[in-house]
């Protein structure tokens, strides 16, 4: 929506907002936000709400710690979950240093940066994400667990699926605030689920990958469940994706199709196929940023492992949908939802467009199921695995000086850094396995 400021002030008004929320997210992931009441809109519209960024996660130090709010006008939003009088709205904002100069440590700049060069070669990049997450009970103290009453699987639907009112009123709460719903259905692992909206443009879809994990919270908490995005949330059921389906366009035409070839894709697709898989270990870590991220990249859970892609199969990395014409597109399969959406997408696409400047050749697909190979097998086709660990994947970060240029030195050193430290943390620990597995025997 293109606002004015002027729409917004008749807006706030005619609607009776209260609460304007200043949103933006950081460098880990996580949705921020200062509210300031309708009384302080125009302060916010001319750019003049200052917060203290040395508290927030990837920002600056405490020496240089003034960041102003400049808010996208065009991402105002009302929350239908809060009262109709004293309403509560939003605006996502981009970050700026005092002197006016955009902040570096900004995720949505970093995306921004790599959205003007697609930009600069005549390319939109239009993204469709399919989020997954799980929606557990709550204890007695309204404290999440892992435990879910309702065992339904892929498909299912009501009385089988506990989740199935939720996911109706995460729906059509989404449907209120703008996203354009597809497809919501119950997923494999009980109590887990996928809500599908429809692809925009890369921005727009990070932007709104965010508010669907607010919107998905909130609802969720209202029936007394827990809704989660971590990876890999149990042992022994399918983990928590977020497969990210892409396509570039020029001149509104879908440039990955081309109706001669024999799998229906353009050069142009080959060789984005073939930078991302360049590229994916020294992206691992940011499209698979946690720990826990990494348990879910393991054999036999319709995850991920191996790199390689198909348009048949779903055991690789990259599958092309069988969908062609407008709709031709690349789908990564390796990214969770817990990654930060705006610096996932700026490294998919650098990536892409890598392979395009470059003219990087995918090797052949592999259309048949990875997983029960051989070893020797996989060495034969020369098909390698994603890193195994949070740790591999950090050290293969530091390795690709063309993924550490996407995130830029400001958030590529503080990304490491605290990668780094999550690691050591969790290496510290003594896991329940472990115990399980070595106390009594040793
Ligand atoms: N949950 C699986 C994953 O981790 C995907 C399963 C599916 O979408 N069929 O990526
Ligand atoms: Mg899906
Ligand atoms: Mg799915
Ligand atoms: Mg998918």
């Amino acid at each position: 929506k293109n606002y004015t400021r002027e729409d917004i002030v008749k807006l706030v008004e005619e609607e009776d907002v209260e609460f304007i929320r200043l949103q933006f997210t950081d460098m880990l992931g996580n949705l921020k936000n200062i509210a300031v009441t309708a009384n302080q809109l125009n302060k916010a519209l001319e750019n003049r709400c200052v917060f203290d960024g040395s508290s927030i996660d990837g920002f600056a130090g405490i020496e240089e710690s003034d960041m102003y709010l400049h808010p996208d006008l065009s991402t105002l939003e009302i929350f239908p979950w809060r009262p109709q009088q004293g309403k509560v709205a939003r605006m996502i904002c981009d970050i700026y240093r005092p002197d006016g100069t955009p902040f570096e440590g900004d995720p949505r700049l970093v995306l921004r940066r790599a959205l003007r060069e697609a930009q600069d070669m005549g390319y939109t990049f239009e993204v469709g994400p399919e989020c997954e997450f799980f929606l557990f009970d709550t204890d007695e103290n309204a404290m999440p667990t892992t435990q879910t009453h309702e065992q339904a699987g892929y498909f299912d639907l009501g009385p089988l699926d506990g989740g199935e009112n939720a996911r109706r009123e995460i729906v059509m709460t989404l449907e209120d605030m703008g996203l354009i719903m597809e497809a919501s259905h119950h997923e494999e692992a009980p109590a887990q689920h996928e809500i599908d909206f429809r692809y925009d443009e890369a921005l727009t879809a990070a932007d709104n990958i965010m508010t669907f994990k607010l919107a998905v919270r909130t609802i969720a908490k209202r029936h007394g469940l827990h809704a989660t995005f971590m990876p890999k949330p149990k042992y022994g059921v399918n983990g928590s994706g977020m497969h990210i389906n892409m396509s570039l366009h020029r001149n509104g035409r879908n440039i990955f199709e081309d109706q001669k070839d024999a799998n229906g894709l353009s050069r142009e697709a080959y060789y984005f196929i073939g930078g991302i898989m360049k590229h994916i270990k020294g992206m691992a870590a940011v499209t698979n940023q946690l720990v826990n991220s990494y348990k879910r990249l393991v054999p036999g859970y319709a995850a991920p492992v191996y790199i390689a892609w198909s348009t048949t199969n779903r055991s690789p990395l990259i599958r092309i949908p069988a969908d062609r014409g407008g709709n031709t597109r690349i789908e990564l399969r390796s990214p969770d939802s817990a990654a930060n959406p705006y610096l996932t997408l700026a490294v998919c696409l650098k990536a892409g467009l890598d392979g395009i400047v470059n003219r990087i050749e995918p090797p052949e697909s592999v259309d048949c199921n990875i997983y029960t190979m051989s070893d020797a097998e996989r060495k034969a086709r020369k098909i390698e695995s994603l890193p195994g660990t949070l740790i591999e994947a950090v050290e293969e970060l530091k390795k690709d000086s063309f993924i550490l240029d996407v995130l830029g030195k400001h958030v590529a050193e503080r990304y490491i850094a605290a990668k780094e430290k999550e690691w050591q943390r969790y290496r510290a620990q003594v896991s329940e396995w472990e115990i399980q597995e070595y106390l009594y025997r040793y």
